[in-house]
């Protein structure tokens, strides 16, 4: 067969074909329907959804042919490509001799031919619906309409393949955005929760926590307690030792504050060196246990410098009688007070009602 003319912008003509997402994809009912129609209307044994690649030719549907491609140069509809129209009709291959000698003819018996170009949404010709017979004939100018019509449902199905391949991609696309997101959000969370310098929990967490703790201690009637804990004179640290010291001072006291309390116990940064221990199921005798031994551990802490480090602790435990996370932190911060003005280092426990 005599080469069929390449297309003019055949590079921009196959990108086309390619972002159709078409090529090579399973067999389809949508066309398949298309070409069984085609060859009943027509009373024809043959119908095809032909695309033509860079150097062949590939059936997204056939009827009554078993090859599923032919090479580029023997594909009668890559001459329907270039058709004038977009329609290519060839009454006797025999009698053509553009076509007398092509597999379709030799090796199937083909000598009729009728084709509709398949153009893409920006008018590039992808290919061919076309029928063929292995007898001559015609094709009347009513059929040569129902033929165009044909194609432009076939148009239309490849468009609709478009469409749903973008939608996959795009479907993927925000996926993977959810899960980046879902990440962000967890690491955000993180970072709202702990607190830079110390990594104990943040001023907003043990606000929280706090409030969970009593609901859990009013609802079961548990003992519940917590500890404001200060560091004494630390303005003083940091004017004599610089901010990066006194910041890992912090650190080293949040620490040991963490090290003394019990694995149910939350520790966190309440202010700048001030920390909250809230101590579950925890009555005023064990929460002063816990402080003493907090109080006594930074005391003993080894500082690296003469001064000695401490803390006051103000301490205040959860009754039927004065309920609510406010009421308890009013309480502490006043033990706090207490516990400053008697002298620094020590633990005040605010009266719990009943008491003298
Ligand atoms: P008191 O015994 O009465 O608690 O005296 P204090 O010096 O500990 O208390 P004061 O409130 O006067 O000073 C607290 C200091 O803590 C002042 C502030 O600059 C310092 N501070 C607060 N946050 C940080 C921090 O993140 N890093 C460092 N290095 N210092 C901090
Ligand atoms: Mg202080
Ligand atoms: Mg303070």
């Amino acid at each position: 067969m005599k080469q069929a003319p390449i297309p003019e912008r055949e590079d921009e003509r196959l990108s086309a074909l390619r972002a159709m997402a078409v090529l090579d994809t399973p067999p389809s009912q949508a066309f398949d329907d298309l070409t069984r129609l085609a060859s009943a209307l027509f009373d024809l044994p043959i119908a095809l959804v032909s695309l033509v690649d860079s150097d062949r030719q590939w059936f997204k549907s056939v009827q009554g042919l078993c090859i599923s491609s032919t090479r580029r140069d023997q594909a009668m509809c890559a001459r329907t490509l270039v058709a004038r129209d977009g329609l290519m009709v060839v009454p006797d291959l025999a009698l053509d001799e553009r076509f007398a000698d092509t597999e379709l003819a030799r090796a199937h018996g083909v000598r009729f031919y009728a084709g509709a170009t398949l153009y893409s949404p920006d008018s590039h010709a992808l290919g061919a619906f076309c029928v063929m017979d292995r007898r001559p004939r015609q094709l009347d100018p009513a059929q040569q309409e129902l033929l165009r019509a044909l194609a432009r449902q076939a148009q239309a199905q490849l468009q609709l393949v478009l469409r749903l391949d973008q939608l996959h991609t795009l479907a993927s696309e925000l996926h993977l955005r959810q899960q980046i997101l879902e990440q962000r959000c967890v690491e955000l969370e993180n970072e709202a929760s702990t607190d830079a310098l110390t990594g104990v929990g943040s001023r907003r967490a043990a606000e929280d926590r706090l409030r969970h703790e009593c609901a859990i201690a009013q609802r079961l009637r548990l003992p519940f307690s917590l500890c404001l804990i200060d560091v004494d004179h630390f303005k003083k640290v940091n004017d004599r030792y610089g901010h990066p010291h006194g910041d890992e001072v912090l650190r080293q006291v949040a620490s040991l504050i963490a090290d003394a309390a019990r694995s149910t116990d939350y520790i966190g940064r309440w202010g700048g060196e001030e920390f909250i221990a809230l101590l579950p199921n925890t009555d005023q005798g064990g929460a002063h246990a816990i402080a003493e031994r907090i109080r006594r551990r930074v005391e003993n802490g080894d500082w690296d410098r003469p001064e000695a480090l401490t803390v006051s602790v103000g301490l205040s435990t959860f009754t039927a009688r004065q309920p609510g996370a406010e009421h308890l932190i009013g309480l502490a911060d006043a033990a706090l007070y207490r516990a400053k003005a008697a002298g620094r280092n020590r633990i005040e426990a605010a009266a719990t009602p009943g008491d003298g």
